[in-house]
């Protein structure tokens, strides 16, 4: 098998004194899109932000692309290849949805000439994945719906062109239909091969895309497999996908 474009080995960290996460180890081989899934309060989040380097780790390894990440600083490691669509989108609601998008790429691309120009067919092909963008360039992206912010969220953090895409929660607050369209989205970043990890609290949502996914439980990874593994264990149907 491929090295894996993410593994996290016996992660422990959180807030202050108290680790949230308590040893979790998980792998994402490259163009696979792997679930975390789990119980609120598990610690879904405070995983993807230590793997961001939002938070630092009390223990562990964070391994992306051959290179440990540990430690180091969220913007280092966004220039290494990791960006994040954070739970709650965190976009910058006073700036229009285009500067938005370009914050999105200037981890990568103040690093090389002609950044205008390249910065110009990001904004295409993001405008090409979500039409609905284009069409509100110059909107203020406060006043986006949510629909539309999360469409934002995940389009700022593919304007850095990551090896690794972590999505927390992106059906968060979403009417069903619009919870649809995300996931056609990311269904479409899965088929051209982007590698994903994916934090979602509705575990068969997440589940329908998954290649391989994990359930954590109280800051441990209680089981993990591939849907049909975990279509097979009654616990987890009864817990998560009942
Ligand atoms: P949810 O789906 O509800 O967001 P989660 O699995 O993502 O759940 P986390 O947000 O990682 O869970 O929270 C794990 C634990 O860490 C919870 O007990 C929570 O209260 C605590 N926690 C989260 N954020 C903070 C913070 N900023 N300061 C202190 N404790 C926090």
């Amino acid at each position: 098998m491929n090295a894996p474009m993410l593994r996290i080995e016996d992660l422990h960290g959180g807030y202050g004194t108290v680790d949230v996460l308590q040893g979790v180890s998980l792998e994402v081989a490259k163009g696979s899109v792997v679930a975390l899934i789990g119980p609120n309060g598990a610690g879904k989040t405070t995983a993807m932000r230590l793997i961001s380097g939002l938070l630092r780790p009390t223990r562990g390894a964070i391994v992306l692309d051959g290179e440990h990440v540990e430690g180091r600083d969220a913007s280092r490691i966004a220039r290494l290849g990791l960006a994040h669509a954070p739970e709650g989108r965190k976009i910058f609601g006073p700036l229009s949805t285009e500067d938005n998008l370009l914050l999105g790429a200037y981890s990568r691309l103040p690093r090389f000439f002609g950044y205008r120009r390249r910065a110009a067919r990001d904004l295409e092909e993001a405008y090409e994945r979500f039409p609905r963008l284009k069409e509100r360039r110059r909107q203020q992206a406060g006043t986006l719906s949510g629909g539309e912010q999360q469409m934002l969220a995940i389009a700022r953090a593919l304007m850095a062109r990551p090896k690794v895409l972590l999505l927390d929660e992106p059906s968060m607050g979403l009417a069903p239909v619009i919870i649809q369209e995300v996931y056609a989205a990311i269904r479409r970043l899965k088929a051209e091969g982007t590698t994903l990890l994916l934090v979602e609290q509705f575990a068969v949502t997440a589940l329908e895309v998954a290649d391989y996914a994990y359930v954590l439980e109280r800051g441990r990874v209680a089981v993990a497999g591939t849907r049909e593994d975990l279509g097979r264990n009654e616990r987890v149907v009864e817990a998560y996908l009942g």
